[in-house]
């Protein structure tokens, strides 16, 4: 087995068809996004010096990341190989994560920036079970979420001037690592611009 890198720019669904995947795959979701969330949240050192770059939408340095991801893959749920999520998001990330581990596929989940900001800014996720929804595109069941114990947490970080920001960290930083992996032949392109079910499909194709 190996692991699988889920690629895309924020809100392109990245979150939503990991948990999809999941379900097929057993590979568990490795969100570094989550990953310093839950530092900050925290306090501890790491969440205290990321905190400051995810404020302004900034990429958060290399070394901090990687500290997390040398650690993350160390735990016995992660044996099998995971399924990166927002990571890597640099082209010395992506150097170092060879190697500790191989990567069978990246999954680019292609969506045009003048749909992002609508995405991003309708995003919110239940705070219980970790459910991503959408206000319009995929919206919280009237009955609430099907974990029955729905809390509904929106991140500070989705106002439309930090995903302007984050976006263009995207295009600088990010999609640079396309061409990267693209050379390696390892890269999968996925219209993202449809429905949430047609795009699983499509991923869940090229992972068989
Ligand atoms: P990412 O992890 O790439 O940042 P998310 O999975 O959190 O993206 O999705 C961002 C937002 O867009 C969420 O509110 C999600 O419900 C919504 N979304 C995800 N996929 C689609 C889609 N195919 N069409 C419309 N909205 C979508
Ligand atoms: P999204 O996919 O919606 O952009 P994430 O949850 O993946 O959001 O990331 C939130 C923030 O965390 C980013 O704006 C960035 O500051 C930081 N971050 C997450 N993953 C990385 C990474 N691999 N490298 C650098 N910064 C990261």
């Amino acid at each position: 087995m190996g692991s699988i890198v889920l690629f895309g720019p924020p809100g392109a669904g990245k979150g939503t068809q990991a948990q999809r995947i999941m379900e097929h795959t057993g590979l568990p979701q490795v969100s570094t996004g989550d990953m310093l969330r839950a530092a900050v949240k925290a306090g501890t050192a790491v969440g205290l010096e990321a905190k400051s770059y995810m404020d302004r939408g900034a990429l958060v340095p290399d070394d901090v990341i990687l500290a997390l991801i040398r650690d993350r893959i160390k735990e016995a749920d992660a044996s099998n190989g995971v399924m990166f999520d927002g990571f890597p998001r640099t082209i010395p990330q992506a150097e170092a994560l060879s190697e500790l581990t191989e990567i069978t596929h990246v999954l680019a989940i292609e969506v045009p920036d003048e749909r992002i900001v609508e995405r991003i800014c309708g995003r919110s996720t239940c705070g219980h079970c970790g459910a991503v929804y959408h206000d319009t595109f995929n919206p919280v069941p009237s009955e609430g979420c099907s974990c029955g114990h729905y809390q509904e947490k929106r991140r500070a970080d989705d106002n439309e001037s930090t995903v302007l920001s984050r976006l263009s960290a995207y295009h600088e930083q990010t999609a640079p690592l396309a061409n990267w992996y693209e050379s390696r032949d390892l890269f999968y392109r996925v219209n993202g611009d449809r429905g949430i079910d047609e795009i699983t499909q499509d991923l869940l194709a090229v992972l068989n």
